[in-house]
């Protein structure tokens, strides 16, 4: 079994050790040493990187059959020496001790509030995430727990690592049970935390830095919290520093007053999405006006006929209705593609057949009649109806359209 190196001393970033066993595993050359200071993924924490004999170390696992460490070097790697020197990649693995620390002090914070035990740890390369066993904890109990978390840090209290067995193991008040049963490893976090874990931690808590609770989740009877600690978190809070002073400078305000600041554009902009609406009725209602004082009378009925473009369907169908709200109307609208909001499909064109309620003709019949001549399909009821059809026959829709109502009108 490798001697674990970062057991006694996690600060230890540079090695000697002489390699025990070389296996090809896969496209990789699997190394296993008599000492290693690297940690293999385990218990929730990724695995360090770094090299091995100027080797890029690409991932470093525990065998399951003995505790071997076996370090996954690229498979073209030669290992001519028997003693080997190991580097570890020092910024990735402090911030994997500055999460892993800060984690236990997280969920012992909310042990001792709330009796809220962590059922679940993961920690991944942009953040961590704890599992508490609890889904009733609202914003200020989650702010409560963040805040005894920070007290701890603050009190820079020391974080220190015993081998106990198990009757000892018992007689400590551990967080939760330990995994295995004898040659049991307690990290203790100073008259606040003892657990049983095999992972890499700070040796003062002031080395947390800070912990940040980012985002809050209630997974059914859990509730799962995302934290932040250390270099994550002062990387957070810059970003967010930066982003916050952007906002305001681009609105020549100070940060504080931001948010007042957004509801005051999201009024201004409901203001004047009202005003336009306004506007546009107003307008729809002349145009619509206009069109009927200019419409044709065919057989005893006044015709809109018109192909439309540049028009979304909903402005077409609004100036249907104003028209066909004068008596003895009847509205055939073509639309053609159209490149904005509600649009019309491309290369689809669209009809729009309306009447007034005095004029005795089923629109439905009269659309699925010119659709059924230039291949399109539609439907609606006997005063508006709607289809669609290939956008270059448009044109032609309208004249049949046009024909038809006019031989039905005079029957
Ligand atoms: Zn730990």
């Amino acid at each position: 079994m490798t001697e674990r190196l970062y057991y006694v001393d996690p600060y230890c970033t540079q090695f000697r050790a002489h390699i025990v066993e070389v296996q090809r595993l896969d496209d990789r050359l699997g190394v296993v040493l008599d000492r290693s200071a690297f940690y293999p993924t385990s218990g929730g924490q990724p695995h360090d990187t770094g090299t091995l004999a100027g080797y890029p170390v690409l991932e470093v696992i525990e065998r399951a059959a003995d505790g071997a460490v076996v370090h996954l070097l690229p498979a073209d790697s030669v290992l001519s020496d028997s003693e080997v020197e190991g580097v570890v990649d020092w910024p990735r693995r402090f911030d994997h001790m500055q999460q892993h620390t800060g984690q236990h002090i997280l969920s012992q914070a909310f042990v001792q509030l709330f009796q809220a035990d962590t059922v679940g740890f993961h920690l991944s390369q942009s953040y961590s995430t704890i599992d508490l066993n609890r889904n009733d904890l609202g914003e200020e109990e989650i702010a409560r727990g963040e805040t005894l978390a920070n007290q701890i840090v603050f009190e820079d209290r020391p974080v220190s690592w015993q081998w106990v067995d198990a009757e000892e193991a018992h007689r400590l008040p551990l967080r939760k049970p330990p995994a295995v049963h004898e040659h049991i490893r307690i990290v203790q976090v100073e008259g606040f935390d003892w657990s049983a874990c095999g992972g890499t931690h700070v040796k003062h808590t002031g080395a947390v830095g800070i912990i940040k609770v980012v985002h809050v989740e209630r997974r059914g009877a859990e509730t799962r919290l995302t934290f932040l600690c250390g270099g994550r978190a002062l990387r957070h809070y810059a970003a967010l520093h930066a982003l916050t002073s952007k906002m305001a400078r681009q609105l020549t305000i100070a940060v504080e007053e931001l948010p007042e600041a957004v509801q005051r554009l999201q009024d201004e902009v409901r203001r004047e999405r009202k005003a336009r609406e306004q506007l546009q009725e107003t307008l729809t209602e002349h145009e619509a006006a206009a069109l009927v004082a200019q419409a044709p009378i065919v057989g005893t009925v006044r015709l809109v006929a018109q192909v439309l473009t540049g028009r979304v369907p909903q402005e077409a169908r609004q100036l249907a209705s104003r028209i066909t709200a004068h008596p003895n109307s009847v509205v055939l609208f073509g639309l053609g593609p159209s490149s904005e909001g509600e649009t019309v499909a491309r290369g689809k064109g669209q009809l729009l057949f309306a009447r007034a309620e005095d004029v005795p003709c089923d629109i439905r019949l009269l659309l699925q009649e010119v659709c059924r001549e230039v291949g399109g399909s539609g439907g609606g009821s006997a005063i508006l109806a709607q289809g669609g059809c290939d956008a270059t026959r448009l044109s032609e829709a309208l004249d049949l359209a046009r024909a038809l109502l006019q031989r039905w009108l005079a029957d």
